[in-house]
């Protein structure tokens, strides 16, 4: 027997939620989705193998919400997610699935949170708790979480879990569910430790393993170009000035250099800013805001700081140091290309790293093409489409009429060409600054360390 659907419209979903589904523009399920949702309906347990980007939230959202019960006291659901960040994000990709059905409660509890909005939120009934490991054991214990009534756990993220030390508290949460429940894990990997956890936990597991093909990696361009540290910095300003980007995040190792790629982008005059592990969770919530909304172009980030980071308007990614290892590359990339977008991924290798390289191209089996570090020629082109496009796009402009009157009374009282009249609004555009411009040598701290080496 199949269980696979290849339409939203084939599952039995409520009204409520196949209007959602529309509202959110998703129309067909992703493999994911497609694989698991008509198990988890059925009340089967599920092992799911898949990478980030997949769609898993809805993948085990839609199930929870379609099969949520309105005489049931206490909470019927309960979703761990490694961050906070991450279950914050859980919990707003199923209100968002859930705006059309009518009371659906869902509340997140996580460390870092003041316990007394928690109680309240737990008093008022929550039927679908989404929350880190620490904290929702912290409720369970406390006998705040009374998990008597719960029918469906989701296990989110599984290895990120083991990853970030919280195994044990999740093992401690398994062990208190109630006999009759339905378990949902996930994982990008399968490490020992959760293979154990499946077998020891979840009955009759059907396993779905979604391989890097089928995943929304294909729709990323994978680059990379040679270059050596210190000429880093002047390697991501020309990819900057040539690519025609929207949200741009760029990855590095340390939180100092976080700090320093910022600043130079900051000079050079780029809306850019840094967020790393030691910056407080509101101060990068709040960036991360303004990097949604567009009042940031460029997040420089680490691997930490940009965990499970879905904005759709990133459309490149780029490797400023190398990632430490394959799961983390592919990580890293998954961050543009959400939402079934195309995104473009440009991984700097320094001589050093040519083997890593090859490394990743193994273990993706997905190519990734090299290029070379823009050169000036390639930058003054590329600036002078864009300028073009942004004529041609302007051309049909409801508000153009007005304009183009102005600069008829203009020519009638002044003996000048229409084409000097032209180039002078150009110049205005341009801040009176001349066409030419150099990519001016970047910063030199990165300099002087070379010259130390
Ligand atoms: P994962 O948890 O696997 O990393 P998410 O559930 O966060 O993935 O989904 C990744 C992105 O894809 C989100 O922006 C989500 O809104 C979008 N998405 C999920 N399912 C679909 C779908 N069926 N059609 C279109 N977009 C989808
Ligand atoms: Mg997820």
């Amino acid at each position: 027997m199949t269980q696979e659907i290849t339409n939203f419209a084939e599952l039995e979903l409520s009204d409520a939620l196949q209007q959602a589904l529309t509202d959110l523009n998703f129309h067909t399920p992703s493999p994911i989705q497609q694989q698991t949702i008509p198990w988890l309906l059925q009340g089967r347990d599920i092992i799911g193998l898949a990478q980030t980007g997949t769609g898993k939230t809805a993948a085990f959202g839609l199930p929870i919400l379609q099969r949520l019960s309105s005489t049931i006291q206490g909470p019927q659901a309960l979703i761990l997610a490694p961050t906070r960040e991450l279950a914050i994000q859980v919990a707003a990709h199923l209100e968002a699935m859930s705006v059309h059905q009518k009371n659906t409660r869902i509340t997140v509890l996580c460390g870092g949170q003041d316990y007394r909005p928690q109680l309240q939120k737990l008093r008022e009934g929550a039927q679908i708790v989404v929350g880190t490991p620490g904290r929702i054991l912290d409720h369970i214990e406390r006998g705040t979480l009374n998990l008597t009534q719960l029918r469906t756990f989701v296990l989110d993220e599984a290895d990120e879990m083991l990853r970030m030390g919280f195994i044990e508290d999740v093992e401690t949460i398994l062990a208190k569910l109630p006999e009759e429940r339905q378990i949902a894990l996930f994982s990008a990997t399968m490490p020992s430790r959760i293979r154990q956890i499946g077998t020891r936990y979840l009955k009759d597991p059907v396993t779905v393993e979604i391989r890097m093909e089928t995943a929304t990696v294909k729709t990323i361009e994978q680059r990379f170009l040679f270059a050596s540290q210190p000429q880093k910095p002047d390697a991501l300003l020309r990819v900057l000035a040539v690519e025609e980007c929207q949200g741009v995040i760029v990855f590095v190792r340390t939180k100092s250099s976080t700090e320093e790629v910022a600043t130079l982008l900051q000079q050079q005059g780029h809306r850019a800013m840094a967020i790393h592990g030691d910056i407080t969770q509101n101060l990068r919530e709040r960036v991360i805001a303004q990097f949604k909304q567009g009042v940031i172009d460029v997040l420089v980030a680490t691997d930490v700081a940009a965990r499970g980071l879905d904005v759709e308007r990133v459309t490149h990614v780029i490797n400023y140091d190398m990632a430490h290892d394959c799961e983390t590359y592919v990580h890293r990339i998954g961050r543009t290309g959400r939402a079934g977008r195309s995104g473009v991924t440009i991984l700097f290798v320094t001589p050093r790293e040519s083997r890593m390289l090859t490394t990743i191209e193994r273990h993706t089996r997905q190519r990734i093409e090299k290029t070379t570090v823009p050169t000036d020629y390639m930058i003054q082109v590329a600036r002078q489409q864009r300028f073009m496009a942004n004529i041609t796009s302007r051309l049909e402009h409801e508000n153009l009429p007005s304009y183009r009157r102005i600069i008829e009374d203009y020519l009638k009282t002044n003996e000048v060409s229409p084409i000097d009249v032209a180039a002078t609004l150009a110049l205005l555009c341009n801040q009176d600054k001349p066409w030419e411009q150099k990519i001016s040598s970047p910063a030199a701290p990165a300099r002087a360390k070379e010259a130390r080496v």
